[in-house]
């Protein structure tokens, strides 16, 4: 029988009382210049949770449009413990975007970094004046950084007031928390799967959709990835990824059910990165491949050496094997893990096995750019025929969608019972992305059903395309979409980015590199040099290519 006394709701809060209770003095956050230990953020969160309830009633949402920042990580302990949905929005997402998502998630309060003040002001007043002008103005709290050293940006202080003039009173963060109070009583939530927060998908491929997490998923999660990351009560987490992103792959949470030391900094910068993992001897990283291409291909006088055993967690885009050899050239322990916004950021994690220890450099590094297996969270993960909903064969040839069920999955999408429905059909989630099984059970991508390309009936997967022109000496980042033609339907079209080598590299001399190394109808017919447009995360845009190759070829 069920013993009602044992029940609590599974809730990520548990870690913050408990790092406050057990590890009050450890230091929980390091931001430039600045330092708190567990009692303190604790003791913040609670003031920051009284504040908030003063705007909302339970259920309510609270969004912020920040960089990472003590703020942002202290909004995902504040806002729960009120009761509340926690926000983060995506700060690339522009004006009249993020005014229809204000709209559509009735915000109550936005909480605003001073760098994006003028961005949240242009959004308000496309709110006010649009045909459905919102019932009740959202509060809004500016958080101003004083810190030294965090690289703030450009907006000061005093050009605050030239800012939604005739909203009302801007209040202050630190004001704000000063005014709130120390002892303020927790709100658990009455029930695990009630909503902890709304993460808007970062729109790669389509329209922003407001992605619900419940408690139960996020604090599985985050127990998950810190065990992934074989993170232990001592490890120092350094914040390359924003936290707005599926909140931070649930390590915000998780660096506090381990009383470990978040060291933020408010965007991704190479030499940064490397002063502050000698500097704060950083044991564990999350990166998108972008980044750890930008790692690899930093001056040799930026890089540091590494003070001990540095963790690095990949995911988000396909990671060319190519650069996964390098990182681990320069001393990184990478672990690849693949997700989505709508499963709090991972579905499957690339586990390794001891047996592969001996293999060739080049043999490992191509183990480890598969997906993987199911994480432990999931009641299953698997790559399904979309039409019979049976598994494909483990050939690592039949293709077929991954499918996900379980707990760390999102509760559905926020007023959109339609998209959430078909996300949902036959009983499991689908991902959208397309894979093989291979005959030892790991997931590999071949691409995501949006990105493959169809030419004369032969299927290519632009990521083999894209693992192909990473190889090239002098590419520093590609990226392969489909282009219409009047004969084969489509072609695959290639945007490079070069390196600085020198050499004179042709669009041509690229297209005959790619026939020598992939089946002829797979190579590139057109080659485009420019820079790749980017996610706020890092990742390329290839919605934005495929507009850019339909624009050269209406056809
Ligand atoms: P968006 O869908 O807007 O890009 P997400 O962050 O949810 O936002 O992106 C999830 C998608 O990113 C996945 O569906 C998949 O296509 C891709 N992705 C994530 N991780 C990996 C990975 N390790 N390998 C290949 N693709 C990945």
């Amino acid at each position: 029988p069920k013993c009602e006394a044992n029940y609590a709701p599974l809730t990520p809060l548990l870690f913050l009382e408990r790092a406050a209770r057990v590890y009050g003095d450890r230091v929980s956050v390091i931001y430039g210049d600045l330092s708190y230990t567990w009692a303190q953020t604790f003791e913040r969160c609670r003031r920051l949770a009284s504040a908030v309830s003063m705007f909302a009633s339970a259920g309510d949402t609270i969004s912020i449009v920040a960089p990472n920042c003590p703020a942002i990580y202290e909004m995902h302990f504040g806002v729960p413990m009120a009761g509340l949905v926690l926000n983060t929005m995506n700060t690339r997402i522009d004006a009249n975007t993020l005014s229809v998502l204000f709209h559509h998630c009735e915000t109550k309060a936005i909480f605003v970094d001073l760098e994006y003040l003028p961005l949240v002001h242009k959004a308000l007043q496309i709110w006010l004046s649009s045909s459905q002008p919102p019932g009740k103005r959202p509060h809004v709290i500016v958080i101003e950084d004083r810190c030294i050293g965090s690289g703030a940006g450009s907006t000061s202080s005093s050009s605050k007031k030239k800012y939604l003039a005739g909203w009302g009173e801007l209040v202050e963060y630190e004001e704000l928390l000063q005014n709130g109070d120390p002892q303020f009583v927790i709100q658990w939530p009455a029930d695990e799967w009630d909503t902890i927060s709304l993460n808007y998908t970062s729109g790669t491929t389509s329209q922003p959709k407001g992605v619900l997490y419940h408690h139960r998923g996020s604090y599985l999660m985050s127990l998950i990835s810190i065990h992934m990351m074989e993170m232990k009560e001592d490890c120092v987490f350094l914040w390359t990824l924003p936290m707005f992103h599926c909140n931070g792959w649930c390590y915000t949470w998780g660096v506090a059910a381990l009383a470990g030391t978040n060291i933020i900094i408010r965007s991704m910068d190479v030499k940064l990165m490397y002063e502050l993992i000698a500097k704060h001897k950083v044991t564990t990283f999350c990166a998108v491949p972008t980044i750890l291409n930008m790692i690899v291909n930093a001056e040799q006088h930026i890089k540091k050496p590494l003070p001990g055993r540095v963790n690095v967690s990949i995911g988000g885009a396909p990671p060319p094997p190519s650069v996964i050899i390098q990182m681990e050239q320069e001393g990184f322990s990478i672990f690849h893990a693949y997700g989505l916004t709508e499963a709090h950021g991972l579905v499957l994690a690339c586990n390794w096995k001891s047996e592969w220890n001996d293999l060739p450099v080049q043999a490992q590094a191509r183990l480890k750019a598969r997906q993987g297996v199911c994480h432990l969270g999931l009641q299953a993960a698997a790559v399904l025929n979309p039409s019979t909903m049976e598994p494909v064969l483990w050939d690592g040839v039949t293709i077929g969608e991954i499918m996900a069920k379980g707990s760390t999955i999102m509760k559905g999408y926020l007023k959109d019972q339609e998209a959430t429905r078909s996300a949902f059909e036959g009983g499991w989630f689908h991902t959208g992305d397309l894979a093989v099984v291979h005959p030892d059970g790991y997931i590999e991508i071949k691409d995501r059903s949006k990105d493959i390309i169809i030419s004369g009936g032969e299927n290519i997967s632009s990521l083999e395309v894209e693992s192909v022109l990473y190889q090239h000496p002098d590419i520093f980042e590609a990226a392969v979409v489909a282009q219409t033609d009047s004969f084969w339907g489509e072609t695959p079209c290639a945007f490079v980015k070069l390196k600085e080598t020198g050499r004179i590299i042709t669009p041509e001399s690229l297209i005959v590199y790619c026939r020598e190394h992939l089946p002829r109808f797979a190579a590139p017919k057109t080659v485009i040099f420019c820079e790749l447009p980017k996610t706020a995360t890092g990742k390329i845009q290839k919605n934005v290519l495929r507009e850019r190759a339909k624009a050269l070829n209406p056809a």
